[in-house]
Order: C-alpha cells, then sequence, then structure tokens
C-alpha cells in the first residue's frame, strides 16, 4: 500500500516536472520570439525616423535629396509591411487553428502561375525560369493550392534573392508512388553546410549583416516548413557554397 502511494508520488512529481520544462519552454520561445520581432521592427522604423527628421530639418527643400529620402522612406515602409504580413501568416500557422483545404489541381500549372507572378521580379537580374513538367502533362496533387502556392514563391523568391546575375532555377518533378517529389534548384550563392540544420528557423539569416531592408524577414523558409508539415510532408534542402541550392519536398498525388 504504502509502496504504491509512493509510487503514485513519484509519478506525479514526475508529471509535474515535466509540465513545469515544457511551461518554461513555451515562455522561453514567447520570450525569444517577442525580442527578434521587436529587433526586427526597430530598424525600419528608426531609419524612417531618420529620413523623415532630416527631411523635416530642411532636406524637403534640398532637390539632391528630397525625392530620395521619401523613396528610401517608402522602401522601409514596405518592409514593415512585409514582416507584418509574415507574422500574420506565421503565427496563423502555429496556432494550429487553420486547417489545409485541400483540393485535387494541376501542380504544372500552378508553377506556371507562379513563374508568370515573379517573372519581374527575375528578369531584373537575369535569371531564368525552367519548369521540368510539360503542358500536355498534368501533375494532379491533393494538397492545399494557395499555401502551396506560398510554398512556391517563397522558395523561388529565394533563388531570386540569393540567385545570381543571368543564372537560372528550376522547378522540377519526379514521380514516386504515392507522392510527387518536387525540386527547386537554384545556381546561385549556395549556403554553407554549418547553416543547414537551422535553416527553418523562424529569423534565421545566413549573413547577418545583409542589409535588414534589402534582406528579407528570416520568416519565408519558416512559413514554408509549417505549411508542408500542415500536409504532413517534409521539405530538405542541400547546397553547396558557391554551386547552387535545391529545396525538395513531397506532395500527395490528386
Ligand atoms: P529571408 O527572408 O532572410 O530570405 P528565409 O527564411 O527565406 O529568410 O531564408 C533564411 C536564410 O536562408 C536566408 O537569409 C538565406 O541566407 C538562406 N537561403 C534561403 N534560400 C536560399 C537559397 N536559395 N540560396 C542561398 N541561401 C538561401
Amino acid at each position: 500500500m504504502l509502496q504504491q502511494v509512493s509510487k503514485d508520488v513519484i509519478d506525479w512529481a514526475e508529471d509535474k516536472t515535466a509540465e513545469i520544462e515544457q511551461l518554461q519552454k513555451a515562455g522561453n520561445y514567447r520570450r525569444e520570439f517577442l525580442a527578434n520581432v521587436s529587433h526586427e521592427i526597430k530598424t525600419p522604423i528608426s531609419n524612417i525616423q531618420g529620413y523623415i527628421s532630416t527631411l523635416l530639418a530642411g532636406g524637403l527643400e534640398d532637390p539632391s535629396v528630397n525625392r530620395d529620402y521619401l523613396l528610401k522612406t517608402e522602401k522601409n515602409i514596405d518592409r514593415l509591411i512585409e514582416l507584418v504580413d509574415d507574422l500574420d501568416i506565421i503565427s496563423n500557422l502555429e496556432s494550429g487553428e487553420v486547417r489545409m483545404e485541400k483540393t485535387r489541381f494541376d501542380f504544372h500549372l500552378l508553377i506556371k502561375e507562379v513563374f508568370a507572378f515573379l517573372e519581374d521580379n527575375a528578369k531584373s537580374v537575369n535569371i531564368k525560369f525552367i519548369s521540368g513538367t510539360e503542358d500536355n502533362d498534368p501533375v494532379w496533387v491533393y494538397a492545399d493550392r494557395d499555401r502551396i502556392r506560398q510554398v512556391l514563391v517563397n522558395l523561388l523568391e529565394n533563388s531570386i534573392k540569393y540567385g545570381r546575375n543571368g543564372g537560372r532555377t528550376k522547378v522540377s518533378v519526379y514521380d514516386m508512388d504515392e507522392n510527387y517529389l518536387i525540386e527547386v534548384s537554384d545556381n546561385g550563392i549556395g549556403i554553407e553546410e554549418q547553416h543547414i540544420p537551422r535553416l527553418f528557423e523562424r529569423f534565421y539569416r545566413v549573413d547577418k549583416h545583409r542589409s535588414r531592408v534589402e534582406g528579407g524577414t528570416g520568416l519565408g523558409l519558416a512559413i514554408v516548413k509549417h505549411i508542408l508539415e500542415a500536409h504532413e510532408q517534409t521539405v530538405n534542402v542541400r547546397s553547396s557554397p558557391k554551386i547552387g541550392t535545391t529545396f525538395s519536398f513531397t506532395l500527395k498525388k490528386g
């Protein structure tokens, strides 16, 4: 009897310890997230403040800077909007409340649609998009089309941002029994091996010194991973510095 009681007490204590550890982890997680968010927001805000103050202090009447400072202000505001949009997407996904609205659709058409959407962006750095699928060859998948579109947009945008002028990005599709394996591959700057394990973390960037305005939000790949996990699929990356990077993920056939 006494033995049972003491076992119950030990079990209870173990349960509580695990619970406390979990709460502590969640607390740390929240603190870290808030610290990251405020850090990311601070830079564009203080840039905007700087430009506006200079304009008000006489810059407005100086044609050699006024337009330039307004354009820079606009760029910083765009960045804040991008950040808030990404935060909105990620908090939605992390709440676990959003359901994936799965339908059957042709992935080949989605590739074409996203290529068209990002065409100007790619052209500005002379990057060529190549699709490994053919017009008369539909690739039926079963997934949330809008979310998978977001995955493709994020990966292709990265291939442009971290690509090289005159480079190319290829989207290939491989048949694997129940799934399709999709690869987005670029011949850009690549990623050194030590960064690979942390790449999908929120706010993780390889080049910390990259301008916070030019660079992305550091949330793109975290969003990609969340969306694919909500589809019970995985995403992987392989890369060689100066040679290029390939992201691959699977989608259920439809
Ligand atoms: P960001 O908004 O900074 O692009 P992401 O989460 O999309 O954030 O990517 C995280 C980091 O991974 C980037 O800062 C970049 O250093 C690296 N990265 C992502 N995609 C590529 C790529 N195709 N080639 C090289 N590096 C990449």
